[in-house]
């Protein structure tokens, strides 16, 4: 097995981190006020990292699974911007890739360049009210009327929803066929019926907008519908292996640059006449991140590699998912406390991780659920 990189992936991460640095990670601390720019989002459009893993000639650059996770690995090594970065993962892997899959010819020409170029912003559209994690307990309905579909329903804590251009929504076709009922919907922002609600206030990931869509006879061409009718569940179940792969690849780097900056600050901090990294309590939460660290790296190429296979991804997905989410978060809390005061106050952003990372249980399935997942898989 070689885990070495290519120049060409070593080229490649450098320049994501370079740019990541010097364009995204300034203004963190002020953008932390619920939104980021159009301008920032078409940056990283240009720097071709939302089209990373998108054909060319729906303009991505067609890079191979794993080399775009170490390009997305080094984003958030660069910048600590982490509702930055888990939108841009969010649009990649659970619109854009599906869309990749499913999509008819006229709907990849149409939509992926401008997710690509970071023209427009992708959200994808599953939790409802009585629906989270018992996910195809769904009320949404599309109802055929002519060549048209009319959407009703409402989809919450929907990442990029108060900003996004196109919104991917499950809705149920035949409600008698449960969750084999269930189709999936492109819906522009202007579509008659739709509306964005405003940005939902939450805990952390605070540049990130978070809100609902609300769809009151919403009528959407049936040239919109993505996969044929019935297919939701393949399309959803498809988007839930690559998000929950990948959904923390710039998290991995986070905690990497997370990492380097607790070593620095337990070499300079001295109590009781020696660096508070002599002491083994603090060591041994240093040893803890750096295992979670690595691990995290292992499982999330694993993903790649088995997706770049065109393999099934059910389990490792699902591992990748649970101990990425549990590692960036413990990773937090152990670098909040080994910077002692420091770690608590917002002017130092260290805390920030913390209230950033806590999210990562619960969104694309919560751990309850992935380990849920992991168990079935097993044959429990
Ligand atoms: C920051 C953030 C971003 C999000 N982005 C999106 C998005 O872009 N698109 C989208 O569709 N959704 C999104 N979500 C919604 C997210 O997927 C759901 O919140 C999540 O699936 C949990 O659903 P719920 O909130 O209804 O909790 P519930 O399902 O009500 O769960 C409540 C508690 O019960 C536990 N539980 C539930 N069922 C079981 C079970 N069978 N076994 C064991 N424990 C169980 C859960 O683990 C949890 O602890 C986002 C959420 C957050 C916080």
């Amino acid at each position: 097995m070689d885990f070495s990189r290519t120049e060409a992936q070593q080229r490649l991460c450098d320049e994501i981190r370079g740019f990541a640095r010097e364009k995204l990670d300034p203004g963190t601390a002020e953008r932390q006020v619920e939104r980021f720019g159009r301008e920032l989002w078409e940056q990283i459009g240009a720097r071709g990292i939302l089209g990373s893993c998108v054909p060319e000639i729906y303009g991505g650059r067609g890079r191979d699974v794993l080399t775009t996770i170490l390009a997305m690995e080094a984003l958030g090594e660069g910048c600590r911007d982490n509702g930055l970065t888990l939108g841009v993962n969010g649009q990649m892997w659970a619109v854009q890739e599906p869309i990749q899959r499913f999509g008819s010819e006229e709907q990849k020409e149409r939509f992926l360049p401008k997710l690509c170029s970071g023209e427009w912003f992708g959200a994808h559209g599953m939790s409802e009210a009585t629906s989270g994690s018992d996910t195809f307990a769904l009320k949404t309905s599309a109802e055929r009327e002519g060549s048209d579909y009319v959407l009703n329903g409402t989809k919450i804590y929907i990442g990029l929803a108060p900003v996004a251009d196109l919104s991917l929504v499950f809705a149920s076709t035949a409600p008698d066929k449960g969750r084999w009922g269930l189709s999936a919907f492109l819906i522009e922002k202007d579509t008659p019926g739709l509306t964005r609600s405003e940005v939902k206030q939450k805990m952390g990931l605070t540049s990130s907008p978070l809100g609902d869509l609300v769809m009151e006879n919403c009528r959407v061409p049936g040239a919109n519908r993505l996969g044929p009718e019935g297919a939701g569940l393949s399309i959803f179940n498809h988007s839930m292996q690559w998000e929950r792969s990948f959904i923390f690849a710039s998290h991995v780097g986070s905690m990497a640059r997370q990492l380097d900056e607790t070593v620095a600050f337990a070499k300079d901090r001295r109590q009781f006449g020696q660096p508070v990294g002599h002491f083994q309590s603090v060591s041994n939460r240093i040893a803890d991140m750096k295992l979670r660290l690595e691990t995290a790296r292992l499982l999330m190429y694993k993903a790649a590699w088995t997706l770049d296979q065109g393999g099934d991804a059910s389990m490792i997905s699902a591992l990748s998912k649970l101990h990425l989410g549990e590692g960036f978060f413990a990773s937090s809390i152990d670098a909040m406390r080994i910077h002692g005061g420091r770690g608590y106050l917002t002017q130092y952003e260290v805390e920030r991780d913390v209230r950033d990372s806590a999210g990562g249980v619960i969104y694309s399935g919560t751990s309850d659920i992935q380990r849920q997942l992991i168990a079935r898989l097993l044959g429990l």
